[in-house]
């Protein structure tokens, strides 16, 4: 049903009070849950495309390159490489950190895409270095089971 009103001015705008029953579930989509399961068990996962041959990072269920079906999924186990990297000195209300946090893309040479993630803060790490992901002991299936990247010992 089209809208017959419409509000041009703010004093127009009125107020409702009362409750929305409104609620909806947000889902990662088949190949997010493959990704944030293998987190859960410490490993990171892929796609890999029979067709062209590629893996993809994370993984996806089509292939954006060829568009085939994707059924097969692996163990992404590197080499893992800084491949862009730039240091927040703000939090995400805009408040200053006591120690800014590194944030880099990590990618893998073999592999198309890449995963956002946050860098050792101790540790001196550039962009072409080798880094390997240090999992939580306790994970929960979320990108956060990963505490850093840091660089390969
Ligand atoms: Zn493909």
């Amino acid at each position: 049903m089209p809208f017959k009103d419409f509000i041009e001015r703010l004093s127009d705008v009125k107020v409702q009070k009362g409750d929305i029953p409104v609620w909806w579930v947000y889902t990662v989509g088949n190949g997010g849950e493959i990704f944030y399961k293998g987190l859960k068990e410490g490993k990171i996962k892929g796609s890999y495309c029979e067709n062209c041959e590629s893996i993809i990072l994370p993984p996806r269920i089509y292939c954006e390159d060829c568009f085939e079906r994707i059924e097969k999924f692996v163990d992404v186990e590197g080499p893992f490489v800084v491949l862009v990297m730039t240091k927040s000195y703000l939090d995400l209300d805009g408040n200053p950190l006591d120690k800014p946090q590194k944030i880099a893309l990590i990618g893998v040479p073999d592999a198309k895409g890449g995963i956002i993630h946050f860098l050792d803060p101790d540790t001196d790490i550039d962009t072409g270095d080798i880094v390997v992901p240090f999992f939580n002991k306790n994970r929960v299936g979320s990108l956060k089971d990963i505490k850093y990247f840091t660089i390969k010992k």
